[in-house]
């Protein structure tokens, strides 16, 4: 199917922005394999399954962990190691970035979802790119069959700064919506055991289908960033094993009471002039705790302190531009 590249990866790699026409094959268990694009595989049982999966990576095409993880689930399934019950849409979002060893090649893909790519520039890959996406996802929904009665995306990233808690999901804002127990399962069972649930809509891939195709979804930040090759995959073995079971159609374990923390937004801190000033160091890891009254932020008479509870820091970064957010305060919240 990939000929003459060895595997999904290097087929990917090899084809970056170039023309793909689809092509299908049926495996001895009777699963269609359809290959539709470049970077994008559906594997359909001929069973009934009951779960929509979509499992994205490389939307940041430096973030190369978990595109080797899906790519060997990818030439498991294949080789027919790996049972397959589900329907499955694996994604490689953005190749061209993967082969640059870039977090992004023109803008970062990330922010382009929802219908945001309808607002830059038509012309760039990755807006083309992101737009393509959306319908695939659209269309692989679309077509389940009447006994699939759940639609799961995850989204899986690496992180550029280092983190104190080293895994961590971030969970999609629905109007109305709380983190159901089956998700908290999953996100134990992958040694995820952090989650920031977001309490406004945002334009991420997993705010999309979650949004706009009614998924349950995740955005999974599963570890730091490396090269190609260059990964300790055995730091990514629980993400790993759970997307295998949910391939195959095992249960996953009902989580232990308190095995999922999670978190939300209590304060966005915002570079507000030339004069704003912020107190945290510049390479302080991700979910640092920070204590009752600790100053973060100044701007003339406006400052901001942690408050009652602790709080943690998150995506700082204060060399934005004037007007922009530099990092998010979080505290814990019951589930
Ligand atoms: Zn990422």
């Amino acid at each position: 199917m990939f000929s003459p590249h060895k595997d999904f990866l290097a087929h990917t790699l090899a084809n970056a922005g170039a023309e793909h026409s689809a092509s299908h094959s049926i495996l001895s268990a009777g699963t269609e394999v359809t290959f539709l694009d470049t970077g994008i595989i559906r594997f359909e049982p001929n069973t009934a399954a009951t779960t929509s999966l979509v499992i994205s990576c490389g939307v940041h095409g430096n973030e190369t962990a978990p595109i080797e993880i899906v790519n060997k689930i990818i030439s498991d399934l294949l080789d027919e190691e790996q049972k397959c019950t589900q329907r499955v849409l694996f994604i490689f979002g953005n190749p061209l970035a993967m082969v640059a060893g870039e977090r992004f090649v023109d803008i970062n893909m990330n922010r382009l979802f929802c219908g945001d790519w309808q607002h830059n520039d038509l012309t760039l890959p990755e807006v083309k790119r992101a737009a393509k996406l959306e319908a695939y996802v659209a269309n692989f929904f679309a077509e389940e069959p009447v006994t699939v009665t759940q639609r799961l995306h995850c989204d899986c990233h690496t992180a550029i700064r280092e983190s104190a808690r080293q895994k961590f999901a971030v969970y999609p804002f629905v109007e109305g919506r709380e983190l159901p127990q089956s998700q908290q399962d999953f996100l134990a069972q992958a040694q995820v055991n952090t989650v920031l649930l977001q309490r406004k809509p945002a334009n991420t891939f997993s705010s999309f289908t979650s949004l706009k195709q009614q998924a349950e979804s995740f955005t999974l930040e599963l570890g730091k960033a490396r090269p190609f090759g260059e990964n300790n995959l055995r730091e990514f073995t629980g993400i790993d094993n759970t997307l295998r079971k949910l391939i195959a159609g095992e249960p996953l374990p009902t989580c232990m009471e308190g095995a999922v923390e999670a978190f939300e937004v209590c304060h966005e801190v915002n570079r507000s002039s030339e004069a704003w000033q912020f107190f945290i160091a510049d390479d302080v890891a991700n979910f640092t705790e920070f204590k009752t009254g600790a100053l973060i932020e100044q701007d003339g008479e406006r400052e901001y302190r942690v408050g009652d509870a602790p709080e943690y820091i998150v995506f700082p970064n204060p060399k934005v531009p004037v007007g922009h957010r530099a990092g998010l305060m979080l505290k814990k919240v019951g589930l």
